[in-house]
């Protein structure tokens, strides 16, 4: 049986509420698949997603969560089964279509003042739920990203006609107009003055004023081209407001103007750089200080350090085996310990097995240095320890 839907989207893309009766109703993997006379809901293609909302019959309300177009027949992908011949209203979730539509027309703003102005075509193009991205055939800069955006936000603020038309064949060879493939048969044609002319299937804005803003927040090169991601509407005004939280809770940590940010992040930058330099040097001079405190011929010195890093016991543990024959050093925290176990003369890796026996531990490295953790406290380390080995050197 042939179905044929009549696209309610194409003759008003600002239709959201309509009548239609079932045709057909087939069951799918997830839920089923209902056949409309005619429907309001746009089914995805040309980049844009599908439309969902619900569908009210007499037996109640139906939720609709997708909608696809295949081999010429549109199927509403819907939570329950509908009486074929049934008579139903359709309401589509008009926020989720219009932040789309606006999405939309942004996308071809953009790409035909980047097409008119570079000379770049549009060779990508997803509409996320985050955030749109597009791929355009070549380089592009800073300053030309920032003339792009101020050109697609005149057009949004001149409020011109976002027009859809399906030129004859004729007409259609003579039009200059944006298209990732070669078409045929009846091709849709999408024109914004100024702006843009492409074939697309997609739904659009009635006039550009609708975008409200866009907005490129962020660009990269991909694939010998650029990506392009942008917002527009109330996402880029959502996109605007959490960036100036950001920027006034900043500007108060730091004490600075919002324009004096960069350069105050730059002073602690360079600050901080300068205060690790003169701390690494101040722990490498108490490494040695400690290490000269070991007594000649110790077979073991130990050292525990509150809270220190994995990095910082590794240095102390090197510097202590210069004065003992095995250094070991702990770094203390509720946790537990981690520990720096090291030698020059000898393989260090029997006394780090021992430990980790007697106190859950693990770790491994080479014979020169293991390091590792172990669920163990100072005291019952210097009891283990002392059993061990006789004596040792705590520093
Ligand atoms: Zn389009």
């Amino acid at each position: 049986m042939i179905f044929e839907t009549k696209k309610l989207f194409y003759e008003d893309s600002r239709l959201s509420s309509f009548d239609a009766t079932v045709l057909g109703v087939e069951p799918l993997k997830k839920g089923f698949g209902i056949i409309l006379d005619k429907t309001a809901f746009y089914p995805e293609g040309g980049g844009q997603p599908a439309d969902r909302g619900k569908l009210f019959c007499s037996s109640g309300e139906v939720s609709i969560f997708d909608v696809y177009e295949k081999d010429g027949i549109i199927l509403h992908r819907a939570d329950k089964p509908v009486g074929v011949g049934e008579a139903v209203s359709g309401r589509i979730d008009w926020p989720w279509r219009f932040e789309l539509m606006q999405h939309h027309t942004a996308e071809h703003i953009v790409s035909g003042i980047i097409h008119s102005i570079h000379k770049l075509d549009n060779v990508g193009f997803h509409m996320g739920s985050e955030s749109v991205t597009i791929d355009v055939s070549g380089a592009l800069n800073d300053s030309q990203i920032s003339e792009v955006e101020i050109a697609a936000n005149k057009v949004i603020y001149e409020n011109k006609e976002v027009l859809a038309s399906f030129p004859s064949e004729e007409e259609l060879e003579r039009l200059s107009y944006r298209s990732k493939k070669k078409l045929s048969g009846q091709v849709r044609i999408v024109s914004i003055p100024d702006a843009d002319v492409c074939a697309c299937c997609g739904l659009h804005a009635s006039r550009t004023g609708e975008v409200g803003i866009v907005k490129i927040t962020s660009f990269q090169k991909y694939k010998g081209g650029t990506r392009l991601s942008l917002l527009a509407g109330l996402k880029a005004f959502a996109d605007y407001s959490e960036k100036s939280c950001g920027i006034d809770a900043a500007s108060s940590l730091l004490s600075s103007k919002q324009d004096e940010i960069p350069a105050a992040i730059k002073r602690i930058l360079d600050e901080n750089a300068i205060l690790k330099q003169a701390v690494s040097s101040f722990k490498a001079q108490d490494n040695e200080r400690r290490a000269a405190m070991i007594p000649d011929g110790a077979r073991l010195a130990v050292s525990f350090e509150e809270g220190a890093s994995a990095f910082d016991i590794r240095l102390s543990c090197l510097a202590l085996c210069k004065k003992a024959e095995i250094a070991a050093v702990f770094s203390v925290s509720a946790d537990g310990v981690k520990y720096a176990i090291g030698s020059f003369s000898s393989d260090c890796r029997s006394l780090a097995e021992d430990l980790n026996k007697a106190f859950g531990g693990r770790g491994g490295g080479k014979p020169e240095l293991v390091q590792g953790a172990a669920y163990a406290d100072p005291e019952s380390l210097r009891s283990h320890l002392l059993e061990y080995f006789g004596s040792f050197a705590e520093v």
